[in-house]
């Protein structure tokens, strides 16, 4: 049994610990939410109220929190405060250069470290189901892979650090054009008196099939587990894909990579979301291509 600190109980993190502790891990939790701290211990999670307390005697510290700045604020405490050779894995979908910090502070102080974003959102965090994406060196993955089964079903090691991050936000960046692409398309079909079922039946077998047609269909019929047919309920919010967004967009700025479509994703989901649909899963951006197409014709 391995004693794991967790830091960052919400909506992933939560699920994420709580199948830890399933798996028989002792795990160890800290939060700043007092109702994700009582989840968890309904949960079977140990919590206390500090995260120097949280992380005494863990072998691997994890943290699951919002943002770039978040991760390094926690990863300078825990640098500060764990013994060397402790390992820290960072779970959340943050910024290439804000990635490469933590691993930098973590190698300063003598702790492997790994970044490891998921993919499969909230469903996938509880029923144990995530994809980790991992960054980090090769015997430091093998280590800590264990755990990622205990909590996901696809583990990729991807490269060295930061290279769990970059593949996050390169698929992400194909997902939100993607759909939108997906989208553009159902509305054209409406213009042109095309049923959404009759291109469903021919784009899902020829070349225009993707995972945001087949899978995550954005009209109500074709796909009926597709949050289209309950109201673009979430699923994954748009606010999170213009946050995966703008992560990509500041990596191609970074390194002079062109991503023309993806810039133009950003900007439409930026406009999705200034129209209040932010917390609507992100596959609804179909309604707003809808509203703003041209009437009649
Ligand atoms: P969330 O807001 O539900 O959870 C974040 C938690 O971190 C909150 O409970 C907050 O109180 C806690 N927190 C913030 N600062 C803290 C600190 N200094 N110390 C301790 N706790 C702190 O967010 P979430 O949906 O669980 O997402 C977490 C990460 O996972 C994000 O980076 C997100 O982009 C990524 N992600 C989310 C999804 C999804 O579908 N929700 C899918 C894939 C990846």
């Amino acid at each position: 049994m391995t004693s794991v600190a967790f830091i960052g109980l919400g909506h992933m993190g939560g699920p994420m610990a709580a199948n830890l502790a399933k798996a028989g891990h002792d795990v160890r939790g800290f939060d700043l939410s007092a109702p994700s701290l009582e989840l968890a211990r309904q949960n079977g999670i140990a919590t206390f109220p500090s995260l120097a307390e949280t992380v005494s005697g863990a072998g691997t510290v994890i943290t699951m929190l919002p943002a770039g700045k978040h991760v390094l604020s926690v990863w300078q405490e825990l640098v500060e405060t764990v013994p060397t050779g402790t390992r820290l894995i960072d779970c959340s979908t943050i910024d290439i250069d804000s990635a490469g910090k933590a691993h930098a502070l973590a190698a300063a102080k003598g702790c492997p470290a790994l970044d490891a974003p998921v993919s499969g959102g909230t469903g996938g965090a509880t029923a144990g189901t995530l994809t980790f994406m991992v960054g980090g060196a090769a015997e430091v993955f093998a280590d800590a892979e264990p755990l990622f089964k205990a909590m996901g079903s696809r583990i990729i090691h991807c490269g060295a650090a930061t290279a769990g991050q970059a593949a996050k936000i390169c698929n992400n960046m194909i997902l939100g054009i993607s759909m939108i692409a997906v989208g553009e398309a159902f509305v054209l079909g409406e213009k042109l008196g095309l049923t959404h079922q009759a291109l469903y039946d021919v784009a899902s077998v020829s070349s225009g099939q993707c995972w945001s047609l087949t899978t995550y269909c954005p009209v109500p019929g074709p796909v009926p587990a597709s949050p289209a047919n309950r109201g673009y309920e979430p699923g994954f919010a748009a606010a999170l894909m213009l946050k995966d967004l703008k992560l990509s967009q500041a990596a191609a700025e970074d390194t002079g990579a062109m991503t023309p479509l993806g810039a133009k994703a950003a900007r439409l989901y930026q406009l999705f979301a200034d129209e209040g649909f932010a917390e609507k899963d992100f596959s609804g951006i179909i309604n707003m291509l809808r509203d703003k197409s041209a009437p009649g014709a």
